[in-house]
């Protein structure tokens, strides 16, 4: 059973809409209850409902993310993109950057960089996503995935207390499956490894859901899961929290 700070973060991924705000009481009841115990929740929704759950959550200590950023500080001509000065500025305090899902569609280790550069540049706390595929897990490719990701995505960024490391292996995420206990162990482990001094915190994420979380909470070095799917069920990220401290 666990004691300390732990967070849970919400991807809702391109799902929602201004019904979805109605499943949200359940949640900002629960975080009012002693039952949260030190959980604290973090809710990315997609941007057009940034503005509706920072509302929602006006009188709660749930935070608010967004799922990603453009890599320029500067307004500018690209049709479709916010940047993370615009992120700040509409209430949100967290940007999760170098998804796998953005990763395939091109995003490479250096745009990840600037990304994260310049949200830290806008005070944004930033969900760094890291992780292996299936291919390269099969080839014992992991270890070097890991460290090549790690080393270009964070380059020449000295000051890492704000970004949390999530360990997102791509072949769990929205496939049920989940690594082995002692794997993912050695993999978390071998993650703090490469960061000396001060320790980012560290995430898991793929296929969380009320079931795994028995096994996926006995890993100790662990600082919270970033949850996709089951997080658009109030009642399932609800009982993450509940059975990661009971
Ligand atoms: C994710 O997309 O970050 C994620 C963890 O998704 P899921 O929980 O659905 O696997």
């Amino acid at each position: 059973m666990t004691n300390k700070i732990m967070y849970f973060i919400a991807n809702w991924k391109m799902y929602g809409n201004l019904k979805s705000l109605n499943t949200l009481d359940k949640v900002i009841r629960f975080s009012k209850s002693k039952e949260i115990k030190k959980g604290r929740l973090i809710y990315c929704p997609p941007y057009t409902l940034i503005s509706s759950f920072l509302k929602k959550f006006e009188n709660c200590l749930i935070d608010i993310g967004g799922q990603n950023c453009h890599e320029s500080e500067d307004y500018g001509s690209h049709t479709g993109f916010v940047n993370s000065k615009m992120l700040k500025s509409s209430g949100a305090n967290y940007v999760i950057l170098g998804h796998s899902e953005n990763r395939q569609k091109g995003e490479t280790d250096k745009l990840i960089n600037l990304k994260i550069k310049s949200a830290i540049k806008s005070k944004l706390k930033v969900i760094f996503c890291i992780g292996e595929t299936l291919s390269e897990k099969k080839r014992k490719k992991t270890k070097s995935i890991l460290s090549k990701q790690i080393k270009l995505g964070l380059k020449k960024i000295k000051k890492k207390s704000n970004i949390f490391v999530a360990y997102e292996p791509v072949w769990s995420i929205g496939t049920g499956k989940i690594p082995k206990i002692d794997e993912l162990e050695q993999t978390v482990e071998f993650i703090k490894k490469k960061f000396k001094g001060k320790l980012p915190k560290i995430l898991y994420g793929g296929s969380v859901n009320p079931e795994n979380i028995r096994n996926l909470k006995k890993i100790t070095n662990l600082d919270g899961f970033l949850i996709g799917g089951a997080s658009q069920n109030s009642k399932k990220f609800i009982d993450i929290v509940k059975k990661t401290y009971n």
